[in-house]
């Protein structure tokens, strides 16, 4: 099945000059959604880990079924204000703005070995901010998964050192 199909691009959202890639297609279609689900957790089969981690919202999307398919847990990084217990943050840029992430202090022990996933590698900036998070807690990331990668952005370079794996590319 050719994913990409289920990938629509909007011109101009939320600002002038990015293209917009967006996933609702795809999740829309039980075959498509299912297909790329199972494509990203084959990828991670021999990868040793404890914890899904998603970043919201639409890594919530990708990660959350992926735990429940490979039976790990889920441990959400979350916009500011969200997240009721006690939080350590993270600022950062994005393709469009700044922003600033969350996770609960409690949510990883030192050790825990951990996927990070999230829609889609712009600029590196999210993930590479979830990646801090996920270490300043003693936390091991041993796969970073995307649906989607906009290669010309060069967010890998961010990355180097991880195992870093996006269904579809661009
Ligand atoms: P970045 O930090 O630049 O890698 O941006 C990644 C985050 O911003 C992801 O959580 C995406 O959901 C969102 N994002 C950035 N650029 C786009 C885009 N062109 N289309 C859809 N989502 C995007």
């Amino acid at each position: 099945m050719d994913l990409k199909k289920f990938i629509r691009d909007i011109p101009d959202f939320p600002k002038e000059g990015i293209i917009f890639k967006d996933i609702t297609p795809l999740l829309k279609d039980a075959e498509a959604f299912n297909e790329a689900i199972d494509r990203i957790i084959e990828q991670y089969r021999d990868t040793e880990f404890d914890y899904i981690v998603g970043i919201e919202a639409r890594g919530f999307l990708i990660g959350a079924p992926m735990a429940i398919k490979m039976g790990k847990g889920f441990i959400p990084i979350r916009k500011p204000g969200k997240l009721p217990a006690e939080i350590i943050s993270k600022d950062y840029d994005l393709e469009y703005g700044s922003n600033k992430i969350e996770i609960h202090r409690d949510a990883i022990s030192p050790g825990d070995k951990v996927l990070i996933i999230d829609d889609l590698l712009a600029t590196g900036g999210t993930i590479a901010a979830a990646v801090e998070l996920v270490e300043e807690l003693g936390g091991q990331v041993t796969g970073i998964g995307f649906l989607y990668e906009l290669s010309e952005l060069n967010g890998r370079e961010l990355l180097e050192g991880h195992n870093v794996f996006s269904l579809m590319k661009e």
